[in-house]
């Protein structure tokens, strides 16, 4: 028996089996198996923001002052900037290395080994694949057709979990949590966390009521409208005591000088990237437009910044195939819950224009077969 063996036999079984997260893939791949350049990637996987990280954000990063001496391991400086951002005192906020961070600090905090969170499907994967590698569960309440909470079912589960995640708008049907639906959950007493990372396009948020709600903790972050995601900045809103305890227990510099110059500078930057949030917004309502005049293409209203597709007739992963072949990324899903849909996040308009076209020659050229099966089951 070999050393490598051996040592991977004294790994935690329960790590040696988890399943990988499904993780979008860099462009440069794409691009490399296709034989283009980059540029000429159409990237519409990961509900990136098209336009790049702010001007002044790109400056701030370029003058480099600090990134010889360890990040502020109490995160002040974004901590202030945030809580002015949403309307809060500092010690309501704590920042992590994306809002995927405290999203693994919150599992640990409420959930202990073979204890479960509770998620409602379809929703964004990330929770059951970190609960499984911190030897956690989910449980998981299907959403109703429309993917509206199934609120009986969620108040029957509550019991058996430790804390709840629901997502406003969810990604990827891109639909809002409810009131009704929050104060419900809210009501069961568990630690209820509202992930807002696609707030700033739908224009709603939950934000303020944490100030109400001590077991409501709200998770934003600027991946998305603020385009940094590959910086990795997020924080959450939560009651000061519950925060004091992230801060204590984090990895003391997970916030590098990078991200927080980035971050710093894209708040004096707030105008132009609120234009940008707007001209999504605008290109989202197009992009819709566009989608539902194709024949077999089903859409899903959104309030974020992707579109939930159900194609009729063909297989969600063909097509995401055959986008390939032609420089288009997509996301795709065949689940019991979402069968033959793809996630399409919105770009610019030439990005839009260039989607459409190959989603056009991709469903002309692929075989109607499944329509059958699909109108007979
Ligand atoms: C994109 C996304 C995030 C962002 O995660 P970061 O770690 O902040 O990049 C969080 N939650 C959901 C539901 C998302 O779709």
């Amino acid at each position: 028996m070999s050393a490598a063996k051996r040592l991977v036999d004294r790994l935690q079984p329960y790590l040696r089996e988890a399943p990988p997260y499904a993780a979008v893939q860099p462009p440069e791949e794409l691009a490399r198996r296709l034989g283009l350049p980059v540029e000429r990637i159409v990237k519409l996987d990961a509900n990136e923001n098209p336009y790049g990280p702010s001007p002044k954000a790109l400056a701030a990063l370029g003058s480099g002052r600090a990134y010889h001496v360890y990040p502020d391991p109490e995160q002040r400086r974004v901590r202030a900037a945030f809580a002015r951002y949403v309307g809060y005192d500092i010690d309501w906020i704590a920042a992590g290395a994306g809002s995927d961070e405290l999203i693994d600090l919150l599992i640990r905090l409420f959930a202990g080994p073979g204890e479960a969170i509770l998620n409602f499907l379809p929703t964004f994967s990330f929770y059951p694949f970190l609960a499984g590698v911190l030897g956690a569960r989910a449980l998981d309440v299907p959403r109703r057709d429309d993917y509206s909470l199934d609120i009986e079912a969620a108040v029957t589960a509550a019991p058996r979990a430790r804390i709840v995640f629901a997502v406003s708008p969810n990604n990827p049907t891109g639909t809002l949590l409810t009131r009704p639906e929050l104060d419900a959950l809210l009501d069961t007493g568990l630690p209820v966390v509202v992930d807002e990372a696609y707030a700033e396009f739908a224009g709603e948020s939950y934000v303020d009521l944490v100030r109400q709600r001590p077991n409501l903790v709200v998770l934003r972050t600027l991946s998305k409208w603020a385009g940094l995601a590959g910086l990795r900045l997020g924080y959450m809103v939560a009651d000061p005591a519950l925060v004091e305890v992230v801060l204590r227990v984090k990895q003391p510099y997970s916030i590098n000088a990078a991200a927080e110059a980035a971050a710093l500078a894209s708040f004096d930057d707030l105008a132009l990237l609120r234009q940008r949030v707007q001209a999504i917004v605008q290109e989202r309502g197009r992009m819709a437009k566009l989608l539902s005049d194709i024949p077999g293409v089903d859409v899903t209203p959104s309030r974020a910044n992707f579109l939930l597709c159900r194609l009729e007739g063909v297989e969600a992963r063909s097509v995401h195939e055959r986008l390939l072949e032609r420089g288009v990324m997509v996301r795709y899903f065949d689940t019991p819950l979402l069968r033959n849909h793809v996630r399409i996040s919105v770009g610019r308009p030439d990005q839009t224009d260039i989607l459409v076209a190959a989603l056009r020659e991709v469903l002309t050229e692929l075989p109607a077969k499944a329509v059958r099966k699909v109108r007979s089951s």
